[in-house]
C-alpha cells in the first residue's frame, strides 16, 4: 500500500481489565506485532448492543479515539497484539501452515459477559499473509458483521463483532475496492488448525499446552469425566464434536451455508466463525452451493453435516498423539453422529410446533422438506407463514407458496391433525420464536453495502437492528421480509474478500 499513515500514539483505555490469556501460552504460538494503520480511518458502524454487553461505551468504541484503536492506528493500554499461527485443511487437501493473515488478536478482556477476546480483521500483514495484503475490503467486512450478529440474534453459536470501521485507502479485489476493519469478539479465535499445526509438526509438547489451555478455561468437566477411561482429551474430542453437532444443528435448520468449511475455519468451541461466502437460503435447494469458488460444491448446503464430521476426523487426527488411543478416538468422534440427528430433529421439532414425540413426527419433517425442495419453495417465508397458520390464520398464504397445492394439502392435514393432538396455540407460539420473519439475505446485505460504498450506512444500522431481533415484528421493513428480487439470485459471492 503507497499510503502513508500515521499513526497516532496517546494508547486508548477502554476501561476494561486486560488478561491475555492466549499470549502468556508463549512464543511457539504467534508472532507478536502492531496492526498497520490505514490512512484517515471512519466509522462505518457500531454494535451498540454488544458494546453494551461487555460492559464498553458504544460512544467511545465509536469516536475519532475509538475508530482509530479498532482500525490498528491506535495502540489500547493493556493489549497485546499478536498474530496466531495455525494449519488446516482447505478443500479437502492439507494446506499446511496459514495463520492469522490479516487477523491480529488484541487480547482477551474482562467483561460482564465473561473473558471476551478482541481482534481486529484486516489490520494489515502478518507473518502468516503468504499471498494475501493483509488487508479486508468494505463489502466482506459489512457482511461479517452484518451475518455474525444475524447469526447471534437467532440464538447460533457464534462470533461477534463489535464494530467496522474504513479508510479510502484502495484495496485490490477483482475490482478496486477501499479497505475496512471488523472488530471480533470472542470468548476464543482458536480453531481446529491450530491443533493439526502442532500435531503435524509433532510438536507435541506444545499440542498438549493448547489442548490443555481450552480445556482448561472451556472444557473443565472433560478432566473429572469417568467415560473413555478418565482420558480428557477423548473426552474434549467429545464434546468438540457435540458442540459443532448441535451448531450445524443450527445451520441446518434455519438455512445457513457457510460457504468454507475448511478446518482453519472451525472454531474449537463451537462457534460458527469466518464469514466469507456464507448465505442464509432464499428458495430451499438442498444442494445450493453458496461460495462460487467451491466449484464441486463441496460446501453445499446439504453436505454441510457430513463436511462438518470429515473436519472432527481431522480434529480427531490431530489430538490422537494426546489421547493414545485410537479406538478411544473413534468412540469421541462417534457422539457426533448421535448427537446431530438429534439436534436437527429438536430444531425441525420446534419449527413445525410439535411439543413431546410422536410415532410419524420424523415422516412429517422428512415429507414437508421433500415438498420444498421440489418446489423450491422459499424457506424462510414458508416457515414464517406455516407459523401464522398455527396461529389461526387462513392456509393460502402457505398454500400459495407451492406449485403443487394437492401435494400440500395432502401433508397439511396430516400436520394440522397432528398439531391438534397438543393444542395449536402453544404451537403457534413455539414456531414464532423458531422461525424468523428475518434472515440477512444476500440482496439486502448488498443493497446495504451499495448505499456504504457511498458513505451512508443508514441501512446497515437498519440491517442490524432487524437482524438483532429476527423473530419479532418490525412494521417499518415489512419489505426486508418479502421474497428476494430476480437479480437476487445472480449475486456471486466468491472467497475474494
Ligand atoms: P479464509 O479461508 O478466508 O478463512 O482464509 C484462509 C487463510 O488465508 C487464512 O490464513 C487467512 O488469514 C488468509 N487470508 C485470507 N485473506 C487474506 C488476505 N487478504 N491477506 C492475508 N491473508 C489472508
Ligand atoms: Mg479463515
Amino acid at each position: 500500500m503507497t499510503d502513508i499513515a500515521e499513526a497516532a500514539t496517546a494508547e486508548l483505555q477502554l476501561g476494561l481489565p486486560w488478561r491475555n490469556s492466549f499470549a502468556a501460552l508463549g512464543p511457539a504460538f504467534y508472532t507478536e506485532l502492531q496492526p498497520t494503520a490505514l490512512p484517515a480511518p471512519y466509522a462505518v458502524c457500531t454494535n451498540r448492543r454488544l458494546a453494551a454487553e461487555i460492559g464498553l461505551d458504544a460512544s467511545l468504541v465509536s469516536s475519532q479515539e475509538g475508530v482509530e484503536a479498532f482500525t490498528g492506528n491506535r495502540p489500547i493500554e493493556g493489549a497485546r497484539p499478536l498474530a496466531s499461527v495455525y494449519s488446516g485443511h482447505q478443500f479437502g487437501v492439507w494446506a499446511g501452515q496459514l495463520g492469522d493473515g490479516r487477523a491480529i488478536l488484541l487480547g482477551e478482556v474482562q467483561t460482564p459477559a465473561g473473558p471476551q477476546e478482541l481482534q481486529l480483521k484486516g489490520s494489515g500483514l502478518t507473518p502468516y499473509s503468504r499471498m494475501g495484503d493483509g488487508r479486508a475490503v468494505l463489502r466482506s467486512s459489512i457482511r461479517e458483521f452484518l451475518g455474525s450478529e444475524a447469526m447471534w440474534g437467532l440464538g447460533i453459536p457464534t462470533t461477534r463483532a463489535l464494530c467496522v470501521t474504513g479508510s479510502d485507502a484502495r484495496v485490490r479485489r477483482e475490482e478496486i475496492e477501499t479497505a475496512a476493519v471488523v472488530t471480533r469478539v470472542a470468548p476464543s479465535f482458536i480453531r481446529f488448525g491450530h491443533f493439526e499445526h502442532f500435531s503435524a509438526r509433532d510438536q507435541h509438547a506444545e499440542l498438549a499446552k493448547l489442548a490443555d489451555y481450552v480445556i482448561d478455561r472451556f472444557y473443565p468437566e472433560c478432566r473429572t469425566t469417568q467415560k473413555f477411561a478418565g482420558n480428557a482429551y477423548a473426552a474434549f474430542l467429545e464434546q468438540v464434536s457435540e458442540r459443532t453437532a448441535a451448531m450445524v444443528a443450527q445451520w441446518q435448520a434455519v438455512g445457513f451455508c457457510h460457504g468454507v468449511m475448511n478446518t482453519d475455519n472451525m472454531s474449537i468451541l463451537g462457534l460458527t466463525i469466518d464469514y466469507g461466502p456464507f448465505q442464509f437460503l432464499d428458495a430451499f435447494d438442498p444442494g445450493h452451493i453458496c461460495n462460487h469458488s467451491d466449484e464441486q460444491g463441496r460446501y453445499a448446503y446439504n453436505k454441510q453435516p457430513n463436511v462438518a464430521y470429515w473436519n472432527l476426523f481431522c480434529l480427531g487426527q490431530a489430538l490422537l498423539p494426546l489421547i493414545g488411543d485410537q479406538e478411544l478416538a473413534l468412540a469421541a468422534l462417534e457422539s457426533f453422529k448421535a448427537a446431530f440427528p438429534r439436534e436437527l430433529e429438536s430444531r425441525m421439532r420446534a419449527k413445525l410446533g410439535l411439543g413431546g414425540a410422536q410415532p410419524g413426527d420424523r415422516e412429517l419433517i422428512e415429507d414437508v422438506l421433500k415438498l420444498l425442495a421440489k418446489d423450491r419453495v422459499d424457506y424462510t417465508i414458508f416457515w414464517r407463514r406455516l407459523s401464522h397458520l398455527a396461529a389461526g390464520a387462513s392456509a393460502e398464504p402457505v398454500r400459495d407458496l407451492f406449485l403443487e397445492r394437492e401435494a400440500f394439502d395432502a401433508w397439511s392435514i396430516q400436520y394440522l391433525a397432528r398439531l391438534d393432538t397438543e393444542g395449536r396455540s402453544a404451537a403457534a407460539e413455539l414456531m414464532l420464536k423458531s422461525n424468523p420473519k428475518y434472515v440477512l439475505r444476500n440482496h439486502l446485505g448488498e443493497l446495504a453495502i451499495r448505499q456504504a460504498k457511498l458513505k451512508d450506512y443508514s441501512q446497515v444500522e437498519a440491517l442490524l437492528a432487524l437482524v438483532q431481533a429476527p423473530f419479532d415484528e418490525h412494521p417499518a421493513h415489512e419489505d426486508k421480509a418479502g421474497f428476494p428480487p430476480d437479480w437476487a439470485s445472480h449475486i456471486e459471492i466468491s472467497c475474494s474478500s
